[in-house]
């Protein structure tokens, strides 16, 4: 006899994370390229002579600490292992196997997955043709059996954003009941006023007495700590209570905490690092755009190249180049916007693809 893993896991795709290639340009997995600040490693190193002891699961400093940031209650806060985990848990927190979870689609690639394993249905709603969620369709696409609904906002991997006004009009027609999760991983890159901070948002809804808005944060992007995965969520109390019962005890260790508060200490260095980003998003963008390229406005630290087609002549390209891209079978490539040199190196490889 061998051991029976549960038989409809046979056809879910495992999550597809970036490649990282010896001597190549990694612009695959939208990190921010320039390493750690030193304050943030002196943290580091100085937390690590504790580690034999468990972390605080219930990360009340670092808590505290984001609740002061964003003017929130600690009690609708809730920290997790990287957003991802928090994505999880937020469908393990809403869905049991009857319910469901809608999102767009192309949208973050964990969304089906984590919800799969969760044991809830999905229903997907294509993007407009402009790449854009089309929050009319997913509203309409609301069914008794929906629980939650993500909006990536900026969207991965199109970078694409939607509005406070149109994410206000969307809320309107979401029944109370049903939790709108939004997705902010890339929001520290958002220069278009038009887009809402969602935990303002979140926080005018609450005061309207409307508990269904959540929001998502990470510390992977802006605040460059990928590697040491944490993230958070800030949601009505009752939804945040309920990641914390689903969380996996001490997934946030303890080097991740201090790093996340060092980070807050030196947010000001890092956002001058995200403005740097922003402006690169810009030349990067307006020279494809110049050599042919359709390249969505994008709000995050990446562009999408919607190549169709040739999305795999276009990868192979570039890996020839040695630059990393990240490539959606038939839809297209996402770019990371990477330091001035790696994104020169990837605009050399893709203006000579377009000639
Ligand atoms: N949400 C979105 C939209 C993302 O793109 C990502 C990372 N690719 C995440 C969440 C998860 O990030 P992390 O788990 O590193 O916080």
């Amino acid at each position: 006899m061998t051991v029976r893993t549960r038989p409809d896991l046979a056809t879910l795709p495992a999550y597809v994370p970036g490649r990282s290639i010896p001597g190549a340009i990694k612009l695959a997995s939208n990190e921010v390229s320039a390493g750690p600040l030193p304050s943030v490693v002196q943290a580091i190193a100085d937390a690590a002579t504790a580690i034999n002891r468990y972390p605080d699961s219930a990360a009340v400093e670092l808590t505290t600490r984001l609740s002061e940031k964003l003017g929130v209650p600690a009690e609708t806060i809730a920290v997790g292992c990287g957003s991802v985990s928090l994505c999880q848990q937020l469908v393990q927190a809403t869905c049991t196997e009857s319910d469901d979870v809608l999102f767009a689609w192309r949208s973050f690639e964990a969304y089906p997955i984590v919800t799969h394993v969760a044991g809830a249905g999905q229903v997907r709603v294509p993007l407009t043709d402009g790449h854009v969620h089309d929050l009319d369709a997913m509203a309409a696409a609301i069914r008794p059996k929906t629980r939650m609904v993500f909006v990536c906002n900026p969207n991965n991997p199109t970078g694409t954003a939607v509005t406070t006004e149109q994410i206000e009009a969307f809320i309107e027609k979401v029944p109370s009941d049903v939790l709108v999760v939004l997705d902010e991983a890339y929001k520290e890159f958002v220069d278009d006023p038009d887009v809402p901070d969602g935990v303002e948002l979140a926080k005018a809804q609450w005061a309207k007495g409307r508990d269904n808005v959540a929001v998502l944060r990470t510390f992977s992007k802006a605040y460059g700590l990928a590697g040491l995965r944490v993230g958070y969520a800030v949601a009505p109390p009752a939804v945040a209570e309920a990641l914390r019962k689903v969380f996996v005890p001490f997934s946030v260790n303890a080097l991740a905490q201090v790093a996340a508060l060092a980070s807050l200490d030196a947010e000001d260095e890092l956002m001058v690092r995200c403005r740097a980003i922003v402006a690169e998003r810009g030349r990067v963008r307006d020279e494809l755009v110049s050599a042919g390229f359709e390249v969505p406005v994008s709000q995050a630290n990446f562009v999408w190249l919607p190549l169709g087609e040739r999305t795999a002549a276009f990868n192979e390209h570039c890996l020839s180049h040695k630059v990393v891209v990240r490539a959606f079978a038939g839809e297209g490539c996402r770019v990371t916007i990477g330091e001035p040199e790696e994104n020169d190196a990837f605009l050399a490889a893709a203006l000579s693809f377009n000639s």
